[in-house]
């Protein structure tokens, strides 16, 4: 393929959705990766010359399929942005341990299985991971306990990759995007925690998916190409006030 090609998790929508529609702009090859397949297929039909794979991330067996499906379609693989992700609000007491490993499969192993399968691609290209964190990751508040752990670890498995990867030519970075009005966080942002960010926030208001995915297509391209093992959040300055998460 003439093109650099981008796989992206979690892409039927939100962040995800938004992040294949600017590497497409940006003349990317883009494959849209999301277990909802329904959803995937009317995306798919909003970014030009998308390819579009049901997967679920988290499945070992689906995940090795899907990079062998991937790589006859494209025959390579320059950027692979871990995306996807499930929230969960709850506090410890209640987060059994279905819950907990529910949250861990999707945010935790799915980067993990993702990353690990794309690895001979990825070698090849000498491309470029992103991984999708949060600012949950980067600050503990109550009622985040698997979620906010997920992404801490996503965090460090970031500069994992980073260490390791980079004698391959891999680079691998992070993004922690602050609150942003998907459908993720407004099925847990209540009105009081909306009217919190947006004092905690010094640019007093949400990000949008555009800002977070111009963040992401920043690092996977070329005019990242010395940035590795860094964290980045795209949150309205939210990281630097140490005020708490609402
Ligand atoms: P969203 O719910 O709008 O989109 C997430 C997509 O991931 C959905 O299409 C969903 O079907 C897919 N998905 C979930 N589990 C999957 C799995 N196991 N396999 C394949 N696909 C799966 O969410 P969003 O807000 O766009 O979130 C994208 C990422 O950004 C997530 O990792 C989330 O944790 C992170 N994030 C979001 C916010 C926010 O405020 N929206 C803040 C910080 C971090």
């Amino acid at each position: 393929m003439d093109r650099k090609c981008a796989l992206i998790t979690g892409a039927a929508r939100g962040i995800g959705l938004a992040t294949a529609k600017i590497l497409s702009d940006r003349g990317w090859a883009v494959a849209m990766v999301d277990r909802d397949a329904p959803a995937l297929a009317d995306a798919a039909q909003v970014v030009p010359d998308a390819h579009s794979f049901a997967c679920d991330v988290s499945d070992p067996v689906a995940v090795a399929q899907l990079l062998r499906d991937l790589t006859d379609q494209f025959g390579q693989l320059d950027a692979l942005v871990n995306n996807a992700g499930i929230a969960d609000f709850g506090p410890i007491s209640e987060t059994d341990f279905d819950r907990w490993r529910r949250v861990m499969a999707t945010n935790l192993d799915g980067v993990f299985l993702m990353s690990q399968a794309a690895l001979p691609a990825l070698k090849k290209s000498r491309g470029a991971i992103v991984n999708i964190a949060s600012i949950s990751g980067l600050r503990a508040s109550t009622l985040r306990v698997a979620y906010g752990t997920s992404k801490a670890a996503v965090i460090h498995l970031t500069k994992q990759q980073a260490a390791e990867l980079g004698e391959h030519g891999i680079r691998a970075n992070c993004v922690c995007p602050g609150p942003v009005r998907t459908k993720l966080a407004m099925a847990v942002h209540t009105q009081d925690i909306i009217d919190a960010y947006h004092d905690a926030i010094p640019l007093n208001r949400y990000g949008t998916e555009d800002e977070v995915a111009a963040a992401i297509a920043f690092l996977c391209s070329a005019e990242a190409s010395y940035i590795t093992g860094q964290i980045l959040a795209a949150d309205g300055g939210f990281e630097a006030t140490g005020v708490g998460l609402p």
